[in-house]
């Protein structure tokens, strides 16, 4: 159970005042937790990557040039401009010496006459401007009366925002957060704290969000690093728990003779790559030997890794095993089904699919699972409720793995007797990271691509040119291509100018008609299923989607793809999306449509994404490249399942922390486990507590 002492924490930022519904769902959105509501954590991992330093200027004869300011006047005169004039309501402050202009663009007069009215003296903070000679503050950060000027911070935090958060709504959810923070026992062993010279972990949440000057601030700040270690350390002594119980329950020798998974891939009408031949070769090593296997195949988008798991599965069948195939989304669990089962019926072999729709018919299913006679279980996370138990299974294929925590892959590992393990990822993964995230597993890499892959060709165009694009896919679509058109979030978010999905599909189903088709995540299941396999069909020829295709939809004659607002989108992401083309026989092309103006890093990105095809440099890039700044609510930035740590900062911590994660193992294991409550507590902090039950059970 988790220490009380933490249950402030755990609590549900909702409890916080000021936290409405509508709040709520903006914080769920900047801290991007996934799934469940956000909490107090999450606000406290929420971390500002600046702050706005303010002078207090005690006489308006004394004014910088330019910079933030908190100043104090009378409000000599109000300038409101001409009816139906596009000028903005000038308030002109005055203390007997200088006078400031106060600026408001689109402002209602009533409004500005409550908050300074004639006469009245007022506190004002803002960033101070030079505009003909006249000091200036358009849009004031506050306006009050004198007696309010406490509340104004001389440094304010600058968080990264989602459209529709305030800034000052955000802060002080946090601060009221920031209130319920317990004292922690100290986790860090003290040798390290003192070379480090890190503050606590309290108080570095409280140096960053209570800032005292500017500089102590960013990603590189002592009080950044110390709270990224402890992200890291937490993951690393996961990844050491997980995987020392992996290695305590020995692994089965398993025996096959490889007949039926060879008989599956030659009906393939295709040979398979050397990389593919490499894989599965090194995978039955691993079967076959008495150890657990727990193997990473990572393989770029297309590279073949569906049929390495599928010679996977034919293999421990054989033996007499069950497998079980979890795919992050339904989409791509319904795909992955419709690929393998017939593959595997033909080798006389029966296969599930469970997903969270089937509830009807599950029973059954079910039943059939645990009593042995299903072989391969396809499905999403559903494959791991409780409800759900195999007569013997023997491997776990895990796709695209890093949608999956470290405790979903172990909650379907439990379900048989020590299974061997085949996670693969389509986003290539740096080797850093890899261990990041995998710990020390076994890695086989797909770098070569299936023969006759047709180049894809990349192009960037500024969104002005739509009109021409929605040209080319016309004529492109008369010749009987298909084209994936991707636009960024669904139109009933806030973010108002984001080219939703349903408005885009509205207009080019009136060029379309019902060729047009539209995708995306908030669609009833069986309506997805309808628009994938219309868009299959003959006569699906445009497929408007938000990023729910972004994993392994596999439509080998699509052979476009637009991408709406690519700026948004990270580099990983992006090729990702470029994947969904190229994968037949057909000569591709990707279109990055971007919303000028661009910022250096998109930039940047957009010209890795025009200039290379491979994953891997892709995701070498990525990693410079990515920064602070982009963070558009969605994962974008950092590390996904990491909120603090950052690879372009904190890859050298990594190291770090997974030493210091061997010493504490070690020291619990010599019975010197002194802090280890403290480590709980840490584990939880982090959410890696599914492996504070393999420290109970060790
Ligand atoms: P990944 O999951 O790695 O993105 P898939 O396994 O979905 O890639 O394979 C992409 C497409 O390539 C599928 O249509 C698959 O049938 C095909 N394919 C896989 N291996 C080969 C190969 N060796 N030669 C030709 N086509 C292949
Ligand atoms: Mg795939």
């Amino acid at each position: 159970m988790r220490p009380s002492l933490l249950d402030p924490l755990f609590a549900e930022a909702a409890t916080l005042p000021g936290v409405g519904p509508k709040v709520e769902k903006l914080i769920a959105r900047v801290t991007d937790v996934g799934e469940g509501p956000p909490l107090i954590r999450d606000l406290l991992f929420h971390l500002p990557a600046s702050a706005i330093v303010r002078q207090r200027i005690a006489s308006l004869s004394e004014l910088p040039e330019t910079g933030h300011v908190i100043i104090e006047g009378v409000v000599e005169r109000h300038e409101a401009p001409r009816r139906h004039s596009r000028a903005p309501f000038r308030v002109i402050l005055g203390d007997g010496m200088e006078t400031v202009e106060l600026v408001f663009f689109n402002a209602r007069a009533g409004w500005i006459e409550k908050l300074l009215p004639l006469g009245a003296r007022r506190v004002v903070a803002g960033r101070l401007d030079r505009f003909d000679y006249r000091a200036q503050i358009p849009h004031p950060d506050f306006v009050g009366p004198p007696e309010e000027a406490g509340d104004i911070l001389a440094v304010e935090p600058v968080y990264p925002l989602t459209e529709g958060l305030a800034p000052r709504t955000l802060a002080k959810a946090i601060r009221a957060a920031l209130a319920k923070l317990p004292e922690l026992a100290e986790w860090i062993t003290p040798a390290l704290l003192n070379r480090e010279k890190w503050p606590s972990f309290d108080k570095a949440l409280n140096l960053l969000h209570l800032p005292q000057d500017g500089e102590a601030l960013g990603p590189e700040s002592p009080a950044w690093r110390r709270l990224a270690f402890d992200e890291l350390l937490a993951s690393q002594l996961a990844l050491l728990l997980v995987r020392a119980s992996a290695r305590k329950s020995a692994g089965k020798a398993r025996r096959f003779s490889g007949a039926r998974a060879e008989r599956m891939l030659s009906r393939l009408g295709f040979s398979l790559t050397g990389s593919q031949e490499q894989a599965i070769a090194a995978i039955r090593a691993d079967l076959r030997a008495p150890e657990r296997m727990l193997r990473l195949l990572q393989g770029d988008v297309g590279s073949g890794k569906t049929l390495v798991a599928l010679a996977a599965m034919a293999d421990i069948t054989e033996g007499g095993g069950q497998a079980a195939l979890m795919a992050p989304t339904e989409v791509l669990a319904r795909q992955h089904f419709a690929t393998i089962a017939p593959l595997a019926e033909a080798a006389g072999l029966k296969v599930a699919l469970f997903t969270g729709r089937e509830a009807g018919e599950r029973g059954e299913k079910r039943a059939a699972l645990a009593e042995g006679s299903i072989d391969i279980a396809i499905g999403t996370h559903a494959l791991f409720q409780e409800t759900v138990t195999f007569k013997d299974l023997a491997l776990v294929v895990v796709d695209e793995q890093h949608r999956f925590g470290v405790h979903q892959r172990m909650l379907l590992a439990a379900k048989g007797a020590a299974p061997d393990l085949l996670v693969m990822t389509a986003t290539p993964i740096p080797r850093t990271l890899v261990l990041t995230y995998f710990g020390d597993m076994a890695v086989s890499e797909l770098r070569e691509k299936p023969a006759g892959r047709q180049p894809i060709e990349t192009r960037v165009a500024s969104a002005e040119r739509l009109g021409e694009v929605v040209e080319r896919v016309r004529l492109a679509v008369e010749k009987g291509e298909k084209v994936y058109w991707v636009c960024p979030l669904v139109a009933e978010s806030e973010a108002s100018d984001a080219a939703a999905a349903e408005a885009r599909h509205k207009e080019l189903a009136e060029i379309f008609g019902a060729s047009a088709l539209l995708l995306h995540g908030r669609m009833k299941p069986a309506e997805k299923d309808a628009a994938m396999s219309a868009f299959r069909a003959a006569k699906g020829a445009v497929l408007v989607a938000t990023t729910v295709i972004e994993v392994g939809v596999d439509v080998p004659d699509a052979s476009i793809i637009v991408i709406e607002h690519a700026e948004r989108f990270g580099l990983a992401q992006l090729h990702q999306l470029r994947g969904r083309v190229g994968r037949g026989s057909k000569a591709s092309s990707c279109l990055l449509l971007y919303k000028p103006p661009l910022g250096e890093t998109a930039r940047e990105r957009l010209k890795v994404m025009r200039e290379t095809n491979d994953g891997f440099a892709i995701a070498e890039a990525d990693l410079k490249l990515r920064g602070e700044g982009d963070l558009l609510g969605t994962r974008q930035s950092g590390m996904p399942g990491f909120a603090i740590a950052r690879p372009e900062f904190h890859g050298e911590l990594l190291e770090l922390a997974r030493a210091e994660a061997k010493l504490i193992l070690a020291h619990r294991e010599r019975g010197e486990s002194a802090h280890e409550e403290a480590v709980r507590a840490l584990l939880y902090l982090f959410k890696r507590d599914a492996a504070v039950r393999l420290m109970r059970a060790g």
